[in-house]
């Protein structure tokens, strides 16, 4: 880095998630030896509306991070931004703008970093908490059952035709080979070289016998 003066960092926190990012705020900012919390918050920590221009300070971000759920007598504010809503009555806009000014000890684009990817963890086990009871019971679940039992009902049917039909099934039945009596066969050559005649018994049926068993394969 350069010898310039610091930069105040900031950025954009969405008010789903403004309460989970102060708390790791917060406690971030506890693990650092020979800092006092809300020294730095007030230093160094504010943040405001983009829509409404309401203003939170290092305090209200402590406070924020501090109370579990906070209740709407004691404080419209905090409540409103627990829920995930911009502090100011009426106000729809859904995120606020943070900045971070330089303070002594404290460096922010490490801290920040190390808080996108705390809030990140929670997020992603919180998606993978809220999909695993849904897939169970889910429509999708009783489509790929009735599929499947329609399935099983085609291939029960296309044995059962096969059956009827005379098709092999290995093991069970083999199926039966013919060969035809050479007795009742035209000499071979004879058919081509003889004009053709239509002889009584052209109709005359001819006799097959089964064929013995062709042995183990
Ligand atoms: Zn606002």
């Amino acid at each position: 880095m350069s010898d310039a003066a610091p930069v105040p960092l900031s950025r954009s926190v969405d008010l789903q998630s403004v309460a989970a990012f102060a708390r790791e705020l917060v406690a971030a900012l506890r693990q650092r030896p020979g800092v006092e919390a809300l020294n730095v918050l007030r230093a160094g920590v504010h943040a405001h509306c983009p829509q409404c221009q309401f203003r939170l300070f290092g305090e209200d971000v402590l406070a924020l991070a501090a109370s579990q759920a906070p209740a709407p007598e004691t404080s419209p504010k905090l409540h409103r931004l627990a829920q995930g809503y911009c502090a100011r009555q009426g106000c729809e806009s859904r995120f606020y703008e943070f900045t971070f000014d330089p303070v002594p000890g404290v460096d922010w684009e490490t801290l920040l970093a190390a808080l996108d990817a705390a809030l990140g963890a929670q997020a992603e086990a919180a998606a993978t908490e809220a999909a695993a009871p849904a897939a169970t019971a889910s429509a999708p679940g009783r489509t790929r059952l009735r599929v499947a039992v329609g399935l099983a009902l085609i291939v029960v049917l296309l044995v059962v035709r096969h059956v009827l039909t005379g098709g092999a099934i290995p093991w069970i039945r083999e199926p039966r080979r013919f060969t035809a009596d050479p007795a009742t066969m035209p000499k071979l050559g004879q058919t081509n070289t003889e004009p053709f005649r239509a002889p009584a018994d052209t109709n005359r049926p001819r006799t097959f016998r089964a064929a013995p068993p062709s042995g183990p394969r």
